[in-house]
Order: structure tokens, then C-alpha cells, then sequence
């Protein structure tokens, strides 16, 4: 735990995390500047309220004069890049420029559960906080989820827990943060335009286990080459997860079931059939918050009664309803080719595949044998829909189609469906070319499903 900050801190980005930091840090006698890019009165209330608790907020520019009379530290938003003139000054003046995470973690004495990856870190995380508390252990789930670390860690008990999705962005303004138990699902290339190369990303990523002693626990992906390899430099002791093989300590399959292996022993958890949750790559993280809720002391009737009953999160291949033997599934956030591709992986075929969206020249061609052999119809708006068309012929998909609209989309392929057919919203794009975000786009499909 910290000692009390008495000092002087600058708090740069004025969103949920800056604004809850500021809240923790002034609460604990800190002197606090903010400072955010948007102007004044854009924020008119936040300001209010940050002043009134004894802040000093500064708005509409990043200037260096921000930095005179220099900060003890400094809290940087994980969006805010490393390379703007203000973090550049701080940190050539050895200022430690932290996030949000590792400033609230050194309030937390409760131990924490950190999710990290490329892929199923908010799936994975809410598992965990479902199964810790299906096992009877307060769980507070907080992180890149959406709530703010400083926001839960006045609430937490010292025998509960702390879960948390934590980004490559907040785990690069990582000193000191110290997980008892951290969970790596994968690497895949993502964020290079923030961390410069594949290499920083992962380095920022095993930034989790750095604070680990052999008290911790880490949770590994076996099927994943580049996280077995590490293993062996880790302090933390290592308990495996894996769809392909047995392998022990870990969360595996065996015989149809999912397992917890600990030497000889083996805990039967539930027939892997009864997992809610659809898809081979939700069934990674299902072992992976399995194991890690295991070594958070979650029960295995906590975990069971989970995995058969959590269907899936909103907008992750979430299923939304069935009308005359057709399945409608909302996987809204796949906003790239990788993440379609899991969903159509998902189903062994008969899809109605509704894509497309903003065209940011990503290439489909990873899709074409999956859209040969599962896809029926395809049904296409936004501004990549061209490109998406020429793929689908590509592949042989045998009905392509163009529409203007989701809602002629949501008609075209009710028309289309047989009974048997899944209709999958899995646009592969982002939602930015009509939309505000994924899941108002999400959001519209299900009400126009349900209003069929
Ligand atoms: P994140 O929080 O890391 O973005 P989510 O749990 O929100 O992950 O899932 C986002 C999308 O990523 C899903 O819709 C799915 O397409 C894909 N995905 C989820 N889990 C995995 C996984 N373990 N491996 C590969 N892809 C995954």
C-alpha cells in the first residue's frame, strides 16, 4: 500500500479514469491539476464538481506550462500517446508518468485478479467476477470494462476481490501494480500505431507480471507459442489453459469435460456441452477464467453454475432470438476480419452473414475459405460493402446482396432464412460509416429482430 500522497500530482485526460483518480487522490490530501484538451464548457459539470473537491482544473490545451511547479507524477488517460509534447516533457524530466490502474491499485489491499490479451478480455473478466461471485467472494470487476478503478476501490472488503480487464495502454503506466493472480489470453498484432511494434506491444502486456512473487499465480494460454516460451523467466507459479491439449496445473478438456487438472488430481467441472457460452474461442476464455477463479479460491459450484448459464456479454455473439427455426445472433463488436472470423467459425454452416461498415482497407481475403463453407447469403451495407461483395464472390458465397440500411439488411435476410439458419451480424468493420459506435449498432439490429 502507498503511503498517503501529500504531494502534488497532474492528472492529464479528464474521462471517467482521470476524474476518478483526481477524486481518490484529493480524498487523500493530494494537490491535484487537471487538465484536459476540450474546452471549459464542454464540461461544464465535471469541472464543477472537481473544483468544489478542491482541484485545479486546466482546459482547453496540453501546455507545457502544465508541468511548473513540476508534479510529484503525473496520471496520463491510456488514450493520450506517449509522444505529445507535454508526456514527451514530463518524462525528459524523469517525471514517472503513470495510468489510472497502477495510481488506484495502491489503495487496494484486497487481492486482484488481472485480465489481459488481445482477444475475450471483457468476456474473460466478467467470467471471473460472475464465477467469484457465484462462489460467495465479493467481487468488484472495474478496468478497460468500462468503470474506473479509483471508482470501486473504496468499496472493496479486504476479503474480496478485484477484477480487472487491463489494456496494453494502462499496463504501459504500470510500476508497481501487483495482481495476485494474472491472466494472459493471447497475442495478436493490435494497437502498433500506439506502441511503435509488435514487440513494445508485448512487452507492455507482460508488464502484469512484473510485480508477481511466488506467491502469485499466472494463468498462461498453452495453445499459444509465444506465451508457453515465457514460462520459464516467470516468478509467479504458472497454471496452463488449453483447447487442444492436457496439460497440468490447468484448466483443459478431457473426455468432454472441462477440467481442472492438478497433478494426478483431476476436478471434473461441467460437460464442456453445457457451457453457454457458443464458440471455440470463447471456450479459451471459459478454461482461462475457470483456472484463474480457481486460484482466486472461487468454488467449483460457483464456476459450474456459471458456465451454464452466462450466455455471453452484449454485442459478442450474443444471441438474440429465435423466430421460426432461424437463429438471430449480435456480434456487433467484431469491427475487424479477425473477430468475424471467430463468429463464423462459431456456426458449422446455413449462415446469413450481415456485414460490412467502415472501409478501412482491411483485408478480407482472411475470410474467404470460412465464407466458402458456412456462408449462404451475404448481406452488405456501409462503405466496404463493394470490397466485401468481391470477396464473397471470390469465395463462392451463392447469394450476395447490397443494402442500404440495417433495417433492409434485418428483411433481406428474414426472407432469405430457412428454418435451421443462423442470421449473424458480424460486420468485420467498424461501425463509424452509420453509426455512433458498435453498439448502437448493435443495439438497432436487435430491436429490428425483435420487431420482425
Ligand atoms: P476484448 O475485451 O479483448 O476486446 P471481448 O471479450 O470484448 O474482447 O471480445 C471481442 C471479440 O473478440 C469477440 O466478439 C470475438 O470476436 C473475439 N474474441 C473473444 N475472445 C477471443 C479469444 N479468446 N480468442 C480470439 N478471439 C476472441
Amino acid at each position: 500500500m502507498e503511503p498517503v500522497c501529500k504531494g502534488h500530482v497532474l492528472i492529464v485526460g479528464m474521462a471517467k479514469s482521470g476524474v476518478g483518480v483526481a477524486k481518490l487522490l484529493l480524498a487523500r490530501g493530494c494537490r491535484v491539476v487537471i487538465n484536459d484538451r476540450r474546452p471549459r464548457n464542454e464540461m461544464k459539470e465535471t469541472v464543477g464538481l472537481l473544483e468544489l473537491l478542491g482541484a485545479t482544473v486546466i482546459c482547453g490545451h496540453h501546455d507545457l506550462a502544465l508541468l511548473t511547479p513540476e508534479p510529484d507524477f503525473v496520471v496520463k488517460n491510456p488514450g493520450i500517446p506517449y509522444d505529445v509534447p507535454l508526456v514527451q516533457a514530463a518524462l525528459e524530466r524523469g517525471l514517472p508518468v503513470y495510468s489510472e490502474v497502477e495510481v488506484a491499485s495502491w489503495f487496494v489491499t484486497a487481492p486482484i485478479v488481472a485480465v489481459t490479451g488481445s482477444n475475450g478480455k471483457t468476456t474473460t473478466t466478467t467470467l471471473i467476477g460472475e464465477m467469484l461471485r457465484c462462489s460467495g467472494i465479493q467481487a468488484l470487476v472495474a478496468g478497460n470494462i468500462g468503470t474506473a478503478v479509483s471508482e470501486v476501490v473504496n468499496h472493496l472488503h479486504e476479503d474480496g476481490s478485484l477484477v480487472l480487464e487491463v489494456s496494453s495502454f494502462q499496463l504501459q503506466g504500470t510500476v508497481r501494480f501487483h495482481p495476485h493472480v494474472a491472466v494472459m489470453l493471447n497475442f495478436y498484432p493490435a494497437h502498433l500505431d500506439y506502441h511503435g511494434s509488435f514487440a513494445a506491444y508485448t512487452a507492455a502486456k507482460w508488464k502484469i507480471v512484473e510485480n508477481q512473487t511466488a506467491n502469485d499465480v499466472v494463468i498462461l494460454n498453452y495453445d499459444q507459442p509465444l506465451l508457453r516460451e515465457q514460462a520459464e523467466r516467470l516468478q509467479a507459479r504458472v497454471v496452463w489453459f488449453s483447447r487442444l491439449q492436457s496439460i497440468s496445473p490447468g484448466a483443459v478438456v478431457e473426455d468432454g469435460w472441462i477440467v481442472l487438472r492438478q497433478d494426478r488430481e483431476i476436478l471434473p467441472v461441467l460437460p464442456r456441452q453445457e457451457v453457454a457460452l457458443p464458440g471455440e474461442h470463447n471456450l479459451e476464455n471459459v478454461l482461462a477464467a475457470t483456472a484463474a477463479s480457481w486460484a482466486m479460491g472461487g468454488t467449483i459450484a460457483g464456476i459450474a453454475s456459471v458456465l451454464k448459464t452466462f450466455a455471453g456479454i452484449e454485442h459478442r455473439l450474443e444471441w438474440v432470438k429465435e423466430r421460426k427455426g432461424i437463429v438471430f445472433y449480435n456480434d456487433s463488436k467484431a469491427t475487424n476480419p479477425t473477430s468475424a472470423r471467430q463468429a463464423l467459425t462459431s456456426f458449422p454452416g446455413s449462415i446469413i452473414w450481415i456485414a460490412g461498415g467502415l472501409d478501412r482497407g482491411d483485408d478480407f481475403s482472411v475470410l474467404e475459405d470460412l465464407l466458402h463453407q458456412r456462408v449462404k447469403v451475404a448481406v452488405l451495407l456501409g462503405q466496404s460493402a463493394a470490397v466485401l461483395a468481391e470477396t464473397c464472390e471470390r469465395a463462392g458465397v451463392p447469394e450476395v446482396r447490397r443494402v442500404a440500411s440495417l433495417a433492409a439488411a434485418v428483411a433481406v435476410a428474414y426472407d432469405l432464412a430457412a428454418p435451421g439458419d443462423v442470421v449473424l451480424l458480424s460486420p468485420a468493420c467498424a461501425s463509424w460509416d452509420m453509426f455512433s459506435s458498435f453498439e448502437e449498432r448493435g443495439r438497432m439490429f436487435k430491436d429490428l429482430v425483435h420487431t420482425l
